[in-house]
């Protein structure tokens, strides 16, 4: 049966990633968004906690956490800040969780420690500048090396890649049987420094300034079929099954944004007067917070119950999206009314509030739209799944 409380374990881990927010990223965040930096010196300080390798077994370094502890980390992460969050969410759920998902033994001995350590960060590409909900428009092509099948050959671009330029693993999709459209594309891994492969343009964004999302460029890049993740024509249907994970993830993202906006506007609706009384006495103030509390009580249980279903080997396809879905919208709406709550303060890079409201608006569009959410859950409501 599913447990509304958190177990110690989970209350521990709360806590301790709780404390090092507060401590190692909440003095530096507004900075590193301000000056759009990643902040490199936090790998080793995650390292020490063991997020980069959450889900990773012990046999290879990692803390061989549930979906639901990952959420949680998550969680806490974005409830201080956004761009350490979905740093640490996509090189866990993304490369890190493709590589567990599909790679055979050797490849996992020969990344996950690596990546598990923090030693090397771990990229994901599946969008291309012409293909983003639509994976069947992926034109990055893998090819056999005429003469060497045991070669591939790729070219392409691939488009708002998180850790692109600092990560050194990056697992790229690529279209291997043209006629199969989706259902045509193998992953591979491409290491940094491989001939042939190189950052593009940062791409500029609204918020996460301190995340890293670049255009990536494949020019004949040469890698041995020991670099090709899972079966060929595999890459989509693993894909779907690490979005299942991910979008988990992404939901929790949303929560500890919304969650840490919503704690910033009860503080400062308690402290600023107008009218000769706190803000908080005001009943329009009071819905406002009544319904951000409510409605992302509601996303944390949507998110609890898709990571628990997830850690007892169920299938989550609707539970995932729709926790993604309702957290993303939830945790939205919370961030404008914390912004609405501090009024023109709200407005400025003073409070964190704002920052929380730019960086949650990626909730609503990465790993799949919120219309693509819904066109996930309709097919699976309508047994079209
Ligand atoms: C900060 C950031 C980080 C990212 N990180 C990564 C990463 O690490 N790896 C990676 O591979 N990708 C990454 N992405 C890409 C992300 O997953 C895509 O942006 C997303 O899937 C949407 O694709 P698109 O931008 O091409 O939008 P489009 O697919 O062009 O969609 C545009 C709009 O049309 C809507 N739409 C599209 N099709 C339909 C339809 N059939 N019915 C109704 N509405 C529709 C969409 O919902 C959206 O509102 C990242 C994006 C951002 C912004």
């Amino acid at each position: 049966m599913i447990n509304f409380d958190e177990t110690e374990a989970e209350k521990i881990l709360r806590q301790t990633v709780r404390d090092f927010a507060e401590r190692e990223i909440r003095p530096y965040a507004r900075t590193w968004d301000e000056e759009e930096r990643f902040p490199h010196e936090l790998v080793p300080k995650l390292a020490a906690l063991g997020l980069w390798g959450l889900r990773v077994p012990e046999a290879y370094g990692g803390a061989e956490m549930t979906t639901e502890e990952q959420a949680i980390v998550v969680e806490e992460l974005c409830r201080v800040d956004g761009s350490v969050g979905i740093t640490v969410a996509s090189h866990n759920g993304l490369c890190t969780g493709h590589i567990l998902l599909a790679g055979n033994e050797e490849q996992k001995r020969r990344w996950l420690p690596r990546l598990a350590s923090g030693q090397a960060l771990g990229a994901w590409g599946l969008t291309e500048p012409s293909s983003g909900s639509d994976a069947a428009g992926a034109r990055t092509r893998a090819v056999r090396k005429p003469g060497q099948p045991d070669r591939w050959i790729i070219n392409g671009s691939k488009t708002f890649i998180t850790q692109g330029s600092v990560g050194s693993i990056c697992v790229v999709m690529a279209v291997t049987s043209p006629e199969k459209k989706q259902h045509g594309l193998t992953a591979f891994v491409v290491e940094k420094g491989t001939p042939g492969f190189s950052v593009g343009k940062h791409i500029e964004k609204m918020g996460l300034h301190a995340s890293d999302t670049v255009e990536l460029s494949f020019v004949d890049v040469e890698v041995p079929d020991e670099n090709r993740l899972g079966e060929l024509d595999h890459g989509f249907l693993d894909t779907l099954e690490i979005l299942d994970r991910g979008r988990i993830a992404i939901g929790a993202m949303a929560l500890g944004l919304g969650a840490g906006a919503l704690e910033q506007a009860i503080r400062y609706a308690k402290e600023r007067r107008q009218f000769g009384r706190p803000l908080s006495d005001n009943q329009a103030i009071q819905f406002m917070l009544a319904d951000s509390a409510t409605e992302l009580d509601a996303a944390r249980l949507l998110i609890r119950r898709a990571a628990w279903m997830k850690d007892h080997g169920m299938r989550t396809t609707r539970e995932s999206s729709m926790a993604k879905l309702w957290a993303a919208q939830a945790a939205m709406r919370a961030c404008d009314r914390a912004v609405q709550i501090h009024g023109g303060y709200g407005y400025t890079r003073e409070f964190p509030v704002e920052r929380a409201l730019r960086d949650c608006k990626l909730c609503e569009i990465g790993e799949g739209t919120n219309e693509v959410q819904r066109m996930v859950i309709a097919r699976e409501i309508l047994g079209r799944g």
